[in-house]
């Protein structure tokens, strides 16, 4: 029977953080509630079923919600939404998954990691080269695996942790050990009434519960961190990661003759360039960032070198796929906006066949026109809508075609290409017009690759 003294949580989405709040809340003595607007997965469905928690989908009963003394709003859930409106004027503490699971992590130590582009490179590289010291240490956040259901089912010492902006919009007192803040350029801003200034606002959340005891990792060449650190403050240690200066004794993370410098209190490493698995500037900085973030947990120097050299990235991230009669396939499908298709091409060392396009999210193709007029050779327009992608590059580029499918921009870019040539999938854009999600264009991509 309840009691007076129970709580009640209201989880508001039922995926991977949603029902991993559910299951924290519900072992630890709150009478939980999950409630979805859409229908629940079997498999999240089969979680709830076995912990004993209540749940609805399709759709949300109100009076069963206000009555949350707390509730926990998934990701997804964007603030216009109509139950959102009502639980905050009815005045119910919000929290997102990690606020929620922070206050029940006990003394273990969280390194979190957020940014617009490199967070899941970056964490499961630091959580790998924590694996390799032979860390008690958990993968978590938005790479897939719910913070809440690790500390309710599996809790490690350590925790590794992406973290997206949606994350940090409700955080209260969630405070990471060591927060990282990769780079900051316009994205998702549909969630942030167009306004980037709240998106900016919300990245930098990752150190406002941080104290004098706690590490801010940083980007000093982003103009977006460097801006907002003008006028605001952390009380963090901050540690800068830069290509663009020399740190001297300074602890922190730098770029010089070929190799890549860490140090932190004391301890220091330097890495060639050559010696690192991933491939590009971007993942330097990533690099720079793990590394500096593993010193200050204390790994050993020559783990970290073992984990850089060895570590094999992610699927859909400059992924090498084949080599057919000498041009190379390369899907970096998860490239979703300007930025990341900028880092893909600055890397490529031979003569590119572009496939991009997809879902425009207001691109500006101003920033990579001279790295395309350097490197691409033809694009190969693969969405809906191509007309961005002609009306930016036509003057420059004499080949562009549009196709609808990954099998023709498949066989479209090959014709293109020559013996010696690279086809790089980097679409720049969100995949939902032909496919499923990011996932979804990659697998297609390296099928028709494989079928050639
Ligand atoms: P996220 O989890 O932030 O989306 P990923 O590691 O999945 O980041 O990489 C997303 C895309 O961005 C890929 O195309 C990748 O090659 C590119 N990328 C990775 N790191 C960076 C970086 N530091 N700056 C810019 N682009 C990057």
């Amino acid at each position: 029977m309840q009691t007076q003294n129970i709580k009640r949580l209201v989880v508001v989405g039922a995926a991977e953080s949603g029902v991993g709040a559910a299951v924290l809340g519900a072992r630890r003595g709150w009478d939980v509630f999950v409630t979805d607007f859409g229908s629940i997965a079997p498999r999240f469905k089969a979680v709830l079923d076995a912990e004993g928690i209540a749940y609805e989908e399709n759709g949300h009963t109100l009076d069963a919600i206000l009555n949350a003394d707390c509730m926990v709003k998934s990701p997804g859930i964007p603030e216009k939404a109509p139950v959102m409106k009502a639980v905050r004027a009815a005045g119910i503490e919000v929290c997102s998954e990690i606020e929620f699971g922070f206050r029940y992590k006990g003394d273990s130590k969280i390194l979190a990691i957020t940014g617009s582009n490199g967070k899941s490179t970056t964490t499961k590289l630091l959580y790998e080269t924590l694996l390799l010291d032979g860390y008690d240490v958990a993968l978590v956040g938005n790479i897939g695996y719910s913070f809440a259901k690790k500390i309710a089912e599996q809790p490690a010492q350590w925790y590794v942790m992406e973290v997206s902006s949606f994350q940090l919009d409700d955080i209260h007192t969630f405070r990471p050990d060591v927060a990282v803040l990769l780079n900051i350029t316009p994205d998702h801003l549909d969630r942030y009434d167009y306004d980037f200034n709240n998106y900016i606002r919300s990245k930098f959340n990752i150190t406002r519960n941080q104290t004098a005891d706690d590490y801010f990792v940083l980007n000093g060449d982003d103009p977006v961190i460097k801006a907002y650190l003008t006028n605001h403050s952390t009380h963090a240690t901050k540690l800068f990661f830069t290509m663009e200066e020399q740190l001297g004794t300074a602890d922190g993370g730098s770029i010089n003759n070929g190799h890549l410098f860490i140090s932190f209190d004391g301890r220091t490493d330097d890495l060639s360039i050559n010696d690192l698995s991933l491939r590009g500037k971007h993942n330097q900085y990533n690099c720079m960032a793990a590394g500096i973030s593993a010193l200050i947990a204390k790994v050993r120097k020559e783990k970290i070198r073992e984990s850089f050299s060895g570590f094999n990235g992610l699927e859909h991230r400059l992924e090498h796929v084949a080599t057919v009669k000498g041009v190379e396939f390369i899907n970096d499908s998860k490239a979703t906006n300007v930025n990341s298709l900028w880092y893909a091409l600055e890397c490529m060392e031979k003569p590119v066949v572009l496939i991009m396009g997809g879902q425009d999210k207001g691109n500006n193709y101003n920033e990579i026109m001279d790295l395309v007029k350097e490197k691409v050779k033809a694009i190969v327009c693969m969405g809906v809508n191509n007309g961005p992608i002609h009306a930016a590059f036509e003057n420059d580029i004499r080949t562009i075609v549009d196709t609808a499918s990954a099998k023709d921009a498949v066989h479209a870019a090959y014709a293109f290409a020559d013996k010696g040539d690279v086809v790089l999938l980097s679409p720049a854009c969100a995949s939902f017009d032909l496919f499923t999600n990011y996932e979804d264009r990659g697998k297609q991509f390296k099928q028709a690759v494989k079928n050639l």
